[in-house]
Formats: structure tokens, sequence, C-alpha cells
């Protein structure tokens, strides 16, 4: 059995390589299975599906949902879902129309501040795909306003920064219940960004999840390190929570951090049996008959 990659953004939101690209590099690298886990969109899906068909890759269809949660952030990912269920077409369709009413409020506070940025600069970065804040983080980049990408976040655009403006999310519930209905299974993404306090807290957390569908956590991610990872493992493990990983690759803005598609930083080695696993479980929930 081969590896996996099941974290992976591209110019439908906010990476930078194309879906027929990336997953012609994640041939190149020799992965068996690889999941597009763009936020708040599927557009990228029926590109990526049939090139990794061609080329002979598995495309597993994905989505990375934030979700309400405060101070941290907390995003889910949906995989193996079906990619024309309407409730899910409603409800992403949903999110969309949110960031078409935040991004021209971030221009407008930008302009406040004496910095000239149009949407359409914006949207040109975007390459076409769905408009997100590390588009403006170009801009403000290239236009000499920052001297870094992560400059534009901590400066202006990060929660809490004065070019900051509020963007609707479901509640966890919510896209739990719609990732589900439309046959999928959820994994709870990079569980440290929750900014809980302590392991106990992260596990009752968890349990409150569980109950409302939670399939899959992110143990693997780049930026968990080994101690967090053994942790996360064992929480899993007492939840009955599949462990899952992922690389979070996007390639945007991020030159230089020495990512890439399928090893994270080199230490990662994601084995096929977690799609097994997780097909099991969908396969499991499936009305009869499908
Ligand atoms: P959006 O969905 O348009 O609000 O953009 C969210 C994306 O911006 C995240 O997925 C990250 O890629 C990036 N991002 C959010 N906060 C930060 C931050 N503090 N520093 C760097 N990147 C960030
Ligand atoms: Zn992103
Ligand atoms: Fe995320
Ligand atoms: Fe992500």
């Amino acid at each position: 059995m081969g590896y996996i990659d099941l974290h992976l953004h591209t110019t439908a939101s906010d990476g930078v390589m194309s879906p027929s690209e990336i997953v012609r590099y994640a041939k190149t690298k020799g992965l068996q299975a690889i999941a597009i886990t763009d936020h708040d969109t599927i557009e990228g899906l029926g590109e990526g599906l049939s090139e990794g068909e061609r080329i002979g890759l598995e495309v597993i269809p994905g989505i990375e949902i934030s979700a309400e949660h405060s101070p941290g952030s907390m995003h889910l990912l949906g995989y193996l879902f079906d990619i024309d269920h309407p409730l899910l077409k409603d409800r992403l369709a949903h999110l969309q129309k949110a960031r078409a009413e935040r991004n021209p409020k971030i221009v407008e506070k930008l302009n406040r501040l004496g910095i000239k940025v149009s949407y359409e600069e914006v949207a040109k970065v975007s390459g076409g795909g769905q408009v997100g804040r590390p588009h403006f983080a170009q801009v403000l980049l290239d236009k000499g306003y920052v001297r870094s990408f992560q400059e534009a976040f901590d400066r202006f655009l990060k929660k809490g920064a004065p070019a900051y403006a509020e963007k609707f999310r479901f509640k966890a519930t919510e896209a739990l219940h719609f990732i589900q209905e439309a046959n999928g299974v959820v994994a709870l993404a990079h569980p440290k960004t929750l900014g809980l306090n302590g392991y106990s807290e992260l596990e009752s957390f968890l349990l409150q999840l569980v109950k409302d569908g939670l399939k899959g956590l992110e143990v693997y991610y780049p930026e968990h390190s080994a101690l967090e990872v053994s942790h996360y493992k064992t929480l899993a493990e007492r939840c009955g929570l599949v462990i899952t990983g992922g690389t979070d690759y996007h390639y945007h803005g991020l030159e230089g951090n020495g990512l890439d598609i399928g090893v994270g930083r080199g230490e990662m080695r994601l084995p096929y049996s977690i799609v097994v696993e997780l097909k099991a479980i969908r396969n499991r929930s499936l009305p009869p008959g499908r």
C-alpha cells in the first residue's frame, strides 16, 4: 500500500496549484491517494477527480469548513461525500454569498487606512477561484505595503486587526449535519488551533463532537510536534476516532517553509489504510441500496 495526503488546497480556494496540477504533482511524488480540501468550496473537485482518473491517482472528494469557535479556530474536514448532493450544494452556496459580502468590506477597511487596493486586483491574484484573505495578503505584499505575507496578516488581516471583517460561519453541528447528509465523513482538522486548555478539555470537546457524528481526528499535521502527535493519537483512540493526517499544502506565501505534499517537512508518511478506514465508516452509514 502506498502513501496519501488528506489535506490540500488548490486555486479553487487559496492554494497556488490548480486541481489538475496538484493531482499531477502528487503523482510525481508517488502518492497513492490525495484529498482536495479547499476552504468552503468543492469547485475544484470536478477537475481534480477527472485528472486523477486520467493519470491513475485516487482523488478523494474533500472540503475544509470553518466552524464557529472562539477564541481559536475550528476547521472541519469532510471526505467522500456526494459532490452533487443538493443540501451540500445549498449550504456551500450560502458560504459563497457570505464571502462575497465580506470581501468588499476588507477592501473598504484597507482603503480607509490609506491603502490603495481594489477588489479587481485581489480577484486577479486569486486566479479565478474563490477570493480569500491570503489573496489580500499577496496584493499587499506585491504593492509594497508589507514586507512579508505574514506581516499582512499580523498588521491588517487577522482577527482583531484593523482590516478584519467578520464572515458567517456554520456551527460545527450544522457542518457535521450537512456533510453527513451528503454521505460524507467528518474529521476535525489541526486540533492545535482550537486554543483549548490541555488535553482533558480537548477530550470533552471531541466527545461532544462525536455525538454529532465526528469520525476522525487530524493527528498528523506539520505544525504538530512529535509529542503533540502522540497525545492526539491517544485521544483519537480513546474517542473512537480514525487517525487522519495531511500537510495543508497551499504553497501560498508559504514558500521557503519547507513544506511539501505528502511528507510535510519530511516527517510524514500516511498509509493508505486510513482511506480504507474512512471508506468503511462511510459505507456503514450509507442508506441501504447505495
Ligand atoms: P478566509 O477564508 O478568506 O478568511 O482566509 C482564511 C485563510 O487565511 C486561512 O485558511 C489561512 O490560509 C490564512 N490565515 C488566516 N489567519 C492567518 C494568520 N494569522 N496568518 C497567516 N495566515 C492566516
Ligand atoms: Zn488556506
Ligand atoms: Fe485549516
Ligand atoms: Fe487547510
